[in-house]
């Protein structure tokens, strides 16, 4: 393609975005108010996911180990997430996820990319967890792609987007709980191109029981890596095991 030709096409998008947002200006995914896709009344709503939290697996927890974690160090080296699950938090990620508004994407990962500023675990590179193949046909994006891409802007970090690939199979939102939700990704992926490096960020919007991180990060090491840590947009905190550690 053409310089000239690319200069026209962007132009044209741009033309083309400013006539979108002139008929549908951007709205609050929460409170449905007309300004931005967040406004400062739900921006001070949402909730930190700060202490006390397992500094491993980031649940809460009164102890800096949970009970989980001294019993049994999961695959990654230690995960972190911006906001706890819920209210309009929740709004971002499934606005995102399920009603296709990618332009949300950029502010959620630049919270994501200033935890990680301020964490500096020192990585070499962003993973996105994949999506399998038929789900991210139907919504055209992987929401964990764009948000990796939006941290790696951020944090000149490159972003191997292609380091595990997903096979096909019921997805982690559909089982009922925890046991079910690690028998249900402990296969799901592989191994995919390119070096992934020592150190490595695992990127996804979500964290439940760090199921998927778990299995991700245990792949990246397979392919090398010696130190895989995570960083989602929100962690849920379910009730059960938030409780016992
Ligand atoms: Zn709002
Ligand atoms: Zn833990």
């Amino acid at each position: 393609m053409t310089t000239a030709l690319v200069r026209q096409r962007s132009l044209a998008s741009r033309i083309w975005s400013h006539a979108v947002d002139a008929v549908f200006p951007p709205r609050c995914v929460s409170c449905r108010t007309f300004g931005r896709f967040i406004c400062d009344d739900c921006l001070a709503q949402m909730v930190r996911a700060e202490h006390p939290r397992c500094g491993v697996c980031w649940k809460l927890s009164a102890d800096s180990r949970c009970q989980h974690c001294r019993h049994e160090q999961p695959a990654f080296t230690a995960v972190r997430a911006v906001y706890a699950f819920g209210g309009p938090a929740r709004d971002l990620i499934h606005a995102l996820k399920y009603s296709g508004v990618s332009a949300v994407a950029p502010l959620m990962g630049e919270d994501m990319a200033g935890l990680l500023l301020h964490w500096a675990p020192g990585v070499s590179a962003i993973v996105p967890v994949p999506m399998a193949g038929l789900r991210q046909r139907r919504r055209g994006y992987n929401q964990s792609e764009l948000l990796a891409r939006e941290i790696g802007r951020f944090t000149a970090i490159p972003v191997a987007g292609r380091a595990i690939v997903r096979r096909a199979g019921p997805s982690q939102v559909e089982q009922p709980d925890e046991a079910a939700r690690r028998a249900n990704v402990k296969d799901a992926f592989a191994a995919g191109r390119g070096p992934v490096g020592d150190s490595v960020l695992l990127v996804d919007d979500t964290m439940t029981t760090g199921a998927t991180l778990d299995a991700c990060a245990r792949v990246l090491k397979s392919a090398g890596a010696e130190r895989v840590y995570g960083l989602t947009f929100a962690r849920e905190d379910l009730k059960a095991l938030a409780n016992g550690g």
